[in-house]
């Protein structure tokens, strides 16, 4: 689709944030004929986080945009299971089992997802300018203002500048603030070659695998990358009354080794055998976002992507996933739309993602509440039905975002078109966000 028709003449496209959803969106872009520089503002990017979901969702826009040899470099660091496993909390008897394409699609770390996407963006030609923090923005001009005050205009600019966005707070007109969900998790992400040793667990460790204890109010999550040689485990357990007051958005918060291991008191002994033994971990409590209003500024010229719209909880396993079907659609409204419509294609592009956001992000918060319900009031002896704890994600992966904009293009066109000649944009959901005062923020 890239550079013929009669809308090509070229965008240019500020983005903020190196993130996946960022790098995504820059590929998006640049594939679609549009010129794109992304402004990232950390100096350099370390491996962090555990483990992430890609789901074909996702690795089908990614193939089409940096090409076979992206698809291979992304689908090779997922873990290679072809199954994975659904277990009673304190014996680990296999409740359900569901192909691992069917669930989150790879599981990889994120940073060489990462590594791997900033590569693609280099390999595109496009330049990522590090240390380079935007602080400010001019949203009718549009321009961004940097740390060091100089100024940069674009076409558009896009806020791929995640779970703390400051462009966020633009198209908002004010802060807002993360709810806890009620649920937190402990995480951790190590070298797991020491644990091939243990006769206990060896058997989540020496070959690739994916396996989820669930329990009543809690579950852990278990994988292995790289074959065995890294290990990761997540614990999520729901939050009582007084620790839910304690809201600290933040991925780096040390764990508490002794609570992680009074919570597995009664866990399966093989996965308790390796939590044991794991050195540090992470306490994460899980914010909530209200879905936003708007995702596109007043001016119609700054809009957001990825974390700093549409944050997905863990479980839902589309964080990354729905970021890069984000990108594919406002990168082919732009197209369509062409460069003197671009608050046409920013508003389509707002509304073509919503709906299909939420329910992805609802889907995670589905599957945890089936987790943490299905043992209540139920004796060892009975049978549970299979389908009443897997995963329920195969829907998505079917989809192809930029077809599906091309489909829609005409009819939301209008609609949009129409609501830009009276100024009035109908919200996209009347849900009002969490506001805070600046100073709070
Ligand atoms: C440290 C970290 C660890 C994570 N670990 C996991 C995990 O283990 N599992 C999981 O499922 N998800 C994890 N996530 C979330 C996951 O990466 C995201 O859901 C997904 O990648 C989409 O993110 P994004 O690109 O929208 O935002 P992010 O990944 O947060 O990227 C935003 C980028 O914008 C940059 N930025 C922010 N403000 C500015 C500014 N003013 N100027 C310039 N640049 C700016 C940031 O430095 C960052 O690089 C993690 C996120 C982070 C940040």
């Amino acid at each position: 689709m890239a550079d013929s028709g009669p809308n090509s003449q070229r965008i240019k496209v500020i983005v903020i944030g190196a993130g996946l959803g960022g790098c995504a969106c820059a590929i998006a872009l640049k594939h679609h004929g549009h010129d794109v520089i992304v402004y990232e503002k950390l100096r350099q990017f370390r491996r962090l986080g555990d483990s992430l979901g890609y789901g074909e969702n996702a690795l089908k826009l990614l193939e089409r945009w940096g090409g076979p040899g992206l698809y291979k470099t992304l689908t090779s660091i997922g873990n290679q299971a072809p199954d994975m496993q659904i277990r009673r909390w304190h014996d680990g008897k296999i409740l359900a089992q569901q192909p691992l394409m069917d669930m989150a699609g790879y599981i990889g770390h994120r940073g060489d997802y990462h590594e791997a996407l900033l590569q693609a963006v280099r390999d595109a030609g496009i330049e990522i300018v590090m240390g380079r923090e935007v602080v400010a923005f001019d949203e009718d001009k549009p321009s961004v203002t940097f740390a060091d005050g100089t100024e940069e205009l674009a076409d558009l600019i896009v806020g791929a500048d995640g779970i703390k966005s400051i462009a966020r707070e633009l198209v908002l007109g004010f802060a807002d603030a993360p709810k806890s969900s009620g649920y937190s998790c402990y995480r951790a992400y190590f070298p797991g070659a020491f644990l091939k040793e243990d006769p206990l667990c060896r058997e989540f460790v020496d070959h690739d695998c994916v396996n989820i204890w669930i329990g009543e109010d809690t579950h852990l999550v278990q994988n292995t990358l790289r074959n065995g040689d890294e290990f990761n485990w997540i614990v999520t357990r729901k939050l009582s009354a007084e620790k839910d007051m304690e809201i600290k958005e933040s991925w780096f918060q040390e764990g508490n080794m002794d609570d992680v291991r009074a919570l597995i008191r009664t866990l399966d002994p093989r996965i308790a055998a390796a939590v044991d033994k794991t050195p540090s971990c992470l306490d994460w409590k899980i914010c909530y976002r209200d879905p936003l209003p708007y995702w596109v500024s007043r001016s119609h010229k700054i809009a957001l992507l990825g974390d700093s719209c549409h944050p997905h909880l863990p479980t839902s396993a589309q964080g990354a996933s729905q970021a890069a079907e984000s990108a594919a659609v406002l990168s082919v409204c732009l197209k369509l739309a062409g460069k003197g419509n671009v608050p046409l294609a920013t508003r389509c592009y707002e509304k073509l993602r919503f709906d299909r956001v939420r329910l992805s992000q609802t889907n995670g918060e589905d599957v945890r509440d089936r987790w943490h319900n299905a043992l209540k009031e139920v004796d060892d002896g009975v049978e549970i039905d299979p389908d009443s704890v897997k995963i329920r994600n195969r829907w998505l992966y079917a989809y192809d975002a930029e077809a599906n904009t091309m489909e829609r293009w005409e009819e939301m066109s209008k609609k949009v078109a129409e609501e830009l000649r009276t100024g009035e944009i109908t919200p996209l959901c009347d849900v009002k966000p969490n506001k805070v005062e600046r100073a709070a923020a």
